[in-house]
């Protein structure tokens, strides 16, 4: 049974009925229409897949009822037949779309032949649709890709170089063109050689250039900037080359810190060393009798020794606290902790020690003052660290305010003296580790300078903020915000 679906259009009954009587005994499917309107409502209803159009028609003729078709977006094999065929009815059919022409009378092998054709023909142009459309479809694809990639490779905050297989650069993103200070005119389809030749970037043009290694790393400097190198080579599913990628990484900010933490391993281990070595110059003192028999005469001296060995096991101690004050300890979360009674604990103590001097502490807490969210431990060494320092570093008969208060949704501690004051130029200074001021007033008094940075990583652990304002010679205010 032949399949496909046709539409008889022609004014003739008898040729219409003729047709389908021929098509239908084949298996075709077949509707047929008297005129041009009767035509158009069938296509409106369903699809066809072969129309047969009488050229003439009474409403319409064949040609302008096929310009509607197509209009409408018709996709039926269309076959015109005529009585009357002409060279020129058959060029201007053509023109219009016409697949095919057949002229009266024919037979009904004609017939069946022609429509067969006209199938075999629908289902090419159907197939030949299906693959164009899927091949507009994956180029579209691939376009989006493109453009997703280079949008990806363009907001990298690494610098990124890729050439093809012969060194020329195919895609500089951004930060490598500010690297290179060039526009991506100058850059596409040059050498890279060329391009990175010269400075300091050169063995990186060699290497881009050469079929070295798979992957190659190096760090270079480039003016005060750190840079990690970075080349690798992709390849296509065959395992060839296509091309390599250079990536260049800012690394100045981890050098930096790496820079930083071996100054305070130095400083560190220098704070650890001086108080032994005196300890250990006070023992021989002690060892070799230096000061003759009598025991007495050693006591001050095995005094400042225990005072060196207590400091030094104040100094493990705040290192430890420093140490743990990065990352909060796990499984315990800030709390909501009241500030009164753990404030009452501390200024008794700073009481006690600021008494001999005459320090007074007072404290102005606002009423129904909330809870601060922190660790209690925490807000303990904080406020110890500062109310004790306000109280050393005050003068004799001096004052230290401590005020609590609810400021732009903040808990707002204010530790505020009337002491030494710290000079304008070291306030940015106080949060670093060791850092002491080195002024007359404080050569005497104590410390190892890591009791502020263990204060301001515990609040902004906390997720709070600690600043600091002073008047040389007045007095400090230390204030702490904390989430409430
Ligand atoms: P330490 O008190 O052990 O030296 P800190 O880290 O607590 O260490 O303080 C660092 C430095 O900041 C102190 O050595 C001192 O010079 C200065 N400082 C801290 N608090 C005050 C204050 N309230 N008044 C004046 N100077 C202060």
């Amino acid at each position: 049974m032949a399949e496909g679906s046709i539409l008889v259009v022609d004014d003739e009954y008898g040729v219409r009925s003729g047709i389908r009587t021929i098509l239908e005994m084949e298996g075709y499917d077949v509707a047929e229409a008297e005129d041009g309107a009767a035509a158009l409502a069938a296509l409106d209803e369903r699809d066809f897949d072969v129309a047969l159009l009488d050229y003439r028609l009474p409403d319409n003729d064949g040609l302008s009822l096929l310009g509607t078709m197509k209009e409408r977006g018709c996709e039926a094999m269309v076959c015109m037949i005529t009585a009357y065929a002409n060279i020129d009815t058959a060029i201007a059919a053509t023109r219009q779309g016409v697949d095919f022409f057949l002229p009266k009378p024919f037979s009904p092998d004609d017939l069946e032949g022609v429509i067969e054709t006209l199938l075999r023909h629908k289902k090419a142009r159907t197939e030949a649709d299906r693959l164009r459309a899927e091949h507009e479809a994956s180029l579209l694809a691939l376009a989006e890709e493109k453009t997703q990639t280079h949008s990806l490779v363009s907001s990298l905050r690494d610098a990124v170089l890729v050439v093809n297989r012969d060194g020329d650069v195919v895609l500089a993103n951004p930060p490598m063109l500010e690297l290179l200070d060039l526009g991506e005119d100058e850059v596409l389809m040059r050498p890279a050689r060329e391009l990175l030749g010269g400075g300091a970037l050169a063995p990186l043009g060699e290497q881009l250039a050469a079929p070295a290694k798979d992957h190659t790393v190096r760090q270079l400097d480039l003016g005060d900037q750190a840079w990690m190198a970075s080349i690798v080579t992709f390849r296509d599913d065959d395992g060839e080359a296509r091309g390599r990628i250079l990536t260049l990484s800012d690394i100045s900010e981890v050098r930096r810190l790496a820079m930083e933490k071996q100054k305070f391993i130095r400083t560190m281990v220098h704070e650890l060393k001086s108080p032994l070595g005196s300890i250990k110059g006070l023992l021989e003192v002690v060892t070799d009798k230096s000061l003759g028999e009598d025991l007495d005469s050693y006591l001050p001296m095995i005094a400042r020794a225990d005072h060196r060995i207590d400091n030094l096991v104040l100094l493990i101690r705040d290192l430890l606290t420093l140490a743990r004050s990065e990352q909060a300890p796990e499984g315990e979360e800030p709390e909501l902790v009241p500030v009164a009674p753990i404030l009452d604990e501390v200024v008794e103590l700073a009481r006690e020690r600021g008494a001999h001097r005459g320090v007074t502490v007072v404290v102005e807490l606002a009423a129904g003052l909330p809870p601060a969210l922190i660790r209690s431990d925490d807000l303990q060494l904080v406020l110890s660290n500062l109310v004790g320092n306000a109280v050393k570093y005050n003068r004799d008969a001096g004052t230290v305010t401590v005020r609590g208060a609810v400021a732009d949704g903040w808990l707002r501690l204010d530790v505020a003296d009337t002491g030494i004051g710290i000079r304008e130029e070291n306030l940015s200074r106080l949060w670093d580790e060791f850092f002491r001021e080195k002024r007359a007033e404080t050569r005497e008094l104590e410390g190892n300078g890591l009791g502020l940075s263990i204060v301001k990583r515990l609040v902004e652990r906390a997720g709070g903020r600690l600043e600091a304002t002073s008047v040389e010679g007045q007095g400090s205010v230390f204030t702490v915000l904390l989430p409430e």
